[in-house]
């Protein structure tokens, strides 16, 4: 949409000064935001943000006892962007690891819970006695998963599908029965789609330095154990952590960081309508109403199909097509509260991830309360039940109360769920999930060129260069990295 006749306002800093614009209040702009002000003395940001409540995707809501994520409920550390962040603001005292007791996954075999195979990472076996052992795969899909250190590597480096790579490497029951269930929860897309090298790089890697997954993951597996007990994030805070209050105290610790600095004026339900660029190298930035002002630079922190719509100047075009062709898929979490004493399942892991062969309406449920504590009453748990994605878009044309009720039905015949739950909240993601379909490497190191074109305008957030929060945080970080570089040049 294209406003009407705007009524532009020159930068008021003083000329050393530099005038920043944030658009998007999600982790990502509030990294950024964070980072510019942190890099620079002499910067002052515009944070715009739509919706009344900063935080995007994270947020937290809690009743009774109750501690509800109704987005994320956790982070990896192995990636630096999470905890990095958290140490600059001051709040990795409220950093907690998960809850040991019950760590295993489970997987679903036939309409019963099973778990997954003992020190089985994604696709990276690191014990293979669990893998002769495990009820998961049948006898011939065993011995073929197990073959995988004997099938000579890939000869050039294309990319291929998840699909095709575990296929090829392990054999077609590892895909349906383990590797596509595993994956596929955390990109909630279509493994015959997903590029390998957008998303799993570190396997292919893997498989040429090694000659196969197994023999890489076997030689790396007590290097990494080692680093993990003496040194790094990972081993202070475990694999994945979360807040103790939950990630939306995250998002509030950071935004008051940003109010106290003095120099981030905040603007929620402001959501900005275009962005063009302006004489003399400045951009403005316009609201619906017409009303624009000017900035030295723009960070958009946005999915990729609004970033197009809001770039809609000729000379963005180019740009703007590519952002398009990023393609999204929409889920919902059911959150269902539950007495312990109500399932015949002891419910004693991390979670359950279902194939996609067992056609069920649900694809994974995380037994949240088990991972984390004071996230359910005492006597009680916490499930957060995954629906939709790209592999079921179907089930989301269903109302709450439909979605409520299949997932009910599920959780009766997996779970052996005897009443219904306490209390039941549906919490539609529509279009949230960039899907990093084979191509992505190339389409976004293109998109990334026509935006180094054009100085002052950065882009950052899930949909380049890794889906997850610290993936977020650390592209919110390097664009303000990079817009800093030009805008104070
Ligand atoms: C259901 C679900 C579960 C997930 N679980 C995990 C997990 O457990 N762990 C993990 O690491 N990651 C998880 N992720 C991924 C993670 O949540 C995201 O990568 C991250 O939160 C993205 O943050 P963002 O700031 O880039 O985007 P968003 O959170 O989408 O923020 C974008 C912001 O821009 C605002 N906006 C939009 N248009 C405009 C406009 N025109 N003007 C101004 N503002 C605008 C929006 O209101 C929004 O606040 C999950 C994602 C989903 C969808």
């Amino acid at each position: 949409m294209s406003p009407a006749t705007p009524t532009s306002v020159a930068p008021t800093l003083n000329s050393a000064a530099k005038n920043v614009a944030v658009i998007g209040g999600g982790i990502t702009g509030l990294a950024a935001a964070h980072r510019l002000i942190t890099l620079h003395p002499d910067i002052h940001v515009t944070l715009y943000e739509a919706s009344a409540r900063f935080g995007g995707i994270i947020e937290t809501a809690s009743h009774d006892g109750w501690l509800l994520e109704l987005g994320p409920d956790a982070f990896i550390t192995n990636k630096p962007g999470g905890v990095q962040l958290c140490e600059e603001i001051g709040f990795t005292d409220q950093l907690i690891p998960t809850d040991n007791t019950y760590r295993r996954s489970l997987v679903l075999r036939n309409g019963r819970p099973a778990p997954v195979p003992d020190g089985f990472m994604l696709m990276a076996p690191s014990n293979l006695q669990a893998i002769q052992d495990t009820p998961i795969l049948s006898a011939a899909g065993r011995r073929r998963l197990l073959q995988e250190s004997e099938i000579p590597p890939k000869l050039n480096d294309a990319d291929e599908s998840l699909a095709d790579f575990v296929r090829r490497r392990f054999g077609e029951e590892a895909l349906d029965r383990l590797i596509q269930p595993l994956v596929g929860g955390i990109y909630t897309a279509d493994p015959e789609k997903l590029s390998l090298q957008a998303t799993l790089p570190r396997f292919p890697k893997m498989e040429r330095s090694h000659g196969s997954v197994i023999a890489a993951t076997l030689k790396t597996q007590s290097q990494k154990a080692a680093s993990r007990e003496t040194s790094g994030s990972g081993a202070r805070y475990g694999l994945f952590t979360t807040a103790k209050d939950g990630l939306g105290t995250l998002i509030s610790a950071i935004v008051e960081v940003l109010k106290d600095s003095g120099r981030v004026t905040l603007r929620p339900s402001t959501p900005i309508a275009s962005v063009s660029p302006a004489a003399q190298s400045t951009w403005q930035v316009a609201l619906p109403t017409g009303d624009a002002e000017l900035f030295d630079g723009v960070l958009m922190a946005l999915p990729t199909y609004r970033v197009a719509d809001l770039l809609n100047s000729q000379s963005l075009q180019t740009l703007a097509n590519d952002l398009r062709q990023i393609p999204y898929a929409s889920s919902a979490i059911v959150l269902t509260g539950h007495r312990l004493a109500d399932f015949s399942h002891s419910l004693e892991a991390f979670g359950l991830v279902i194939p996609h062969k067992e056609g069920r309406r649900i694809l994974a449920t995380s037994f949240t309360s088990r991972k984390f504590p004071k996230r359910a009453p005492d006597g009680h748990v916490l499930l957060r039940t995954f629906v939709g994605g790209a592999m079921q878009p179907e089930q989301l044309n269903y109302s709450d109360e439909e979605i409520s009720a299949f997932v009910n039905e599920e959780l009766q015949s997996i779970l052996g769920m005897k009443s219904p739950p306490v209390f039941s909240r549906v919490v539609r993601y529509n279009n949230a999930m960039p899907q990093y379909h084979l191509g992505h490497v190339e389409l976004i190191d293109h998109i990334e060129q026509l935006t180094a074109a054009q100085p002052g305008l950065e882009l950052a957030g899930n949909a380049y260069r890794g889906v997850g929060i610290p993936d977020s945080i650390s592209s919110g970080r390097q664009a303000a990295e990079r817009l800093m570089a030009t805008a104070t040049s």
